[in-house]
């Protein structure tokens, strides 16, 4: 059997002419932008992430440096203020922190949950930390009271990574509602994925939201009128149409994750191999469904032999990487290092069969 990571082109099949449709009556309109796809699309994910407002943009990284500089403009930070983020986060959510002008500051995550471990924030406030960038990895929620109550304490800003874990609830409340500004991927990888590039901030501030609209869009709000030094991010209209056809699916499909990632873990056994620590169901999307083995790439090669194709989130933790050599790589974080160098992800998707889904667990219990 030959089992793929993911396959778009099945992810796609799936409500084929309705993406024919949606794509159909974007180019009948001859209009691309800033439209009403935009505006659709907008009301209905704002409506579905439970925020006021969403401001569609190019990718998840922009929303993540709009984000962060619409504090700054706010005044709400200043250039070289610290935030809080978790150490083994996919590197976007620190290049984001550092394309801003602000310093990121690494905390390790929980071994058990792979969030940030919120009993080690405290330690590392100083009086120039700002911030927390909370990042829901792997579709995991990283929210807890805790932080909530640190954030009150020290009057500190919070932001949501949210690029993985659309539809991912914390009592009632998804995540991307909880912070100030929360960014969101439209990666077509991701949970809700367009067909190339997007991203999304979801806020209840209106001044943010009108703001982070005006900086991605060259900094102005009239036309020819330029009160910032913006950039240009916006989404497209075609794939504010796709999304909008997607997100109809989203809760359905995360379902059928979970229902997945539960088979694995009532199924996966082998001393060999640790798997995620579910406590409740409603707070993980399974963007991944991680594995921790300490014979990792044997692991991999092995499942590779046996057709089954995995990943590795990630293989180079962001304080190794050569682009922040002499800013984070004296740093020492051994969780982290752990994660990244025991980590393998399995296929997860709302497209594996059952045969797949069998073969997967029988492949690796005979590891
Ligand atoms: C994908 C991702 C991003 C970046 O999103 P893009 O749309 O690819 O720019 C940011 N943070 C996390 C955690 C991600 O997984």
């Amino acid at each position: 059997m030959e089992i793929p990571y993911l396959s778009l082109k099945q992810v796609s099949a799936q409500h084929f002419d309705e993406y024919s449709s949606a794509l159909n009556r974007v180019l009948d309109s001859g209009w691309f932008l800033q439209g009403k796809e935009n505006a659709k699309f907008e009301e209905n994910y704002t409506k579905y992430i439970g925020t006021k407002y969403c401001v569609g943009v190019a990718n998840g990284l922009d929303a993540l440096i709009l984000s962060l500089l619409c504090a700054i403009e706010l005044g709400k930070m200043h250039t070289g203020d610290e935030v809080i983020v978790p150490a083994n986060t996919y590197i976007a959510t620190i290049l984001a922190i550092t394309k801003a002008g602000l310093t990121p500051v690494l905390v390790e995550p929980d071994i058990s949950t792979f969030q940030i471990d919120d009993s080690l924030i405290e330690s590392h406030i100083t009086n120039k930390t700002k911030a927390i960038m909370l990042v829901h990895l792997y579709g995991r929620c990283a929210y807890t009271e805790k932080i909530e109550a640190i954030c009150q304490k020290y009057g500190l800003l919070l932001f949501e990574d949210n690029a993985q874990a659309h539809g991912c609830m914390f009592n009632g409340k998804k995540t991307g509602s909880f912070g100030f500004i929360a960014a969101h991927s439209f990666y077509p990888g991701k949970n809700l994925g367009a067909f190339g590039d997007g991203g999304a901030v979801t806020t209840n501030s209106k001044e943010a939201a009108d703001l982070i609209r005006t900086l991605a869009n060259y900094g102005s709000s009239k036309k020819y009128v330029f009160d910032y030094i913006g950039q240009n991010s916006r989404l497209d209209e075609t794939n504010a149409a796709v999304l909008d056809v997607k997100l109809k699916y989203l809760d359905e499909d995360n379902q059928k994750r979970k229902e997945i990632a539960k088979i694995f873990i009532e199924n996966i056994k082998n001393e060999k191999i640790s798997l995620p620590k579910i406590s409740d169901y409603d707070q993980n999307v399974f963007h991944i469904f991680p594995i921790l083995c300490e014979n990792r790439d044997e692991l991999q090669a092995y499942l590779l032999k046996n057709g089954i194709r995995t990943m590795i989130h990630y293989p180079i933790p962001p304080h190794k990487q050569k682009c922040y050599e002499n800013v984070l790589s004296d740093l020492i974080l051994p969780v982290t290092e752990k994660i990244h160098r025991e980590e393998l992800s399995l296929p997860l998707n709302q497209c594996l069969a059952t045969e797949e889904i069998s073969y997967i667990i029988e492949t690796v219990n005979n590891f």
